[in-house]
């Protein structure tokens, strides 16, 4: 968990990010969330048996016993990464489907911060990230003109402090893959 903790920092979009965030503040999200962060995780490597534990670990601190959270929970992961039903192994979602389907409402946390957040928290939570004003101007034109992902690939770019990053993102797996690699 806490090894998640310093990977959000570092190389999480903003979505995951504020996921995880949430995760850690709530000790719950709502299912489009734990859809969204879930199928992520898988996608960086988390196993069936990680994932049960990280959700477990995080979801008990807060009003889930464990007993809940073996009966309410547990089964929508295994079912996630193909276990029960239809036995579907499910793929994280693309920025595509994040930025166009299923908008959050009050109370969730999933969603695309460019696409979905009021431009004026979406601002302030960049500021309290340390985006250098003038980039934060450039991220908030990019939304105003509704490129959601060019506004993320802004935020890689001053993040991970590189000029240009030289593919387009269309994906956080993606993001977070990238991210590492220039990390490393
Ligand atoms: Fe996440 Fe994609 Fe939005 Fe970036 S553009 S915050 S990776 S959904």
């Amino acid at each position: 968990l806490e090894q998640i903790d310093a990977l959000s920092v570092k190389s999480f979009p903003l979505c995951m990010r504020q996921l995880h965030k949430a995760l850690r503040d709530n000790h719950h999200l709502r299912h489009g969330g734990r859809m969204q962060y879930g199928l992520f995780l898988k996608g960086i490597g988390l196993t069936l048996e990680q994932a049960l534990e990280f959700w477990k670990k995080e979801f008990i601190r807060g009003k889930v016993d464990a007993d809940k959270f073996d009966k309410g929970y547990a089964y929508s992961i295994r079912h996630s990464y193909g276990k029960e039903g239809k036995r579907t192994d499910y793929t994280p979602y693309s920025c595509m489907k994040i930025i166009m389907s299923n908008p959050p409402s009050q109370g969730d946390y999933h969603g695309c911060p460019f696409r979905h957040s009021d431009p004026e928290l979406l601002k302030q939570k960049l500021q309290s990230y340390k985006i250098p004003p003038s980039g934060i101007t450039q991220i908030l034109e990019l939304v105003k003109g509704m490129h959601y992902q060019l506004a993320c690939q802004k935020y890689f770019e001053l993040t991970h402090d590189v000029d240009d990053i030289g593919f387009s993102l269309n994906h956080p797996n993606q993001y977070f893959t990238e991210s590492q690699r220039l990390l490393s």
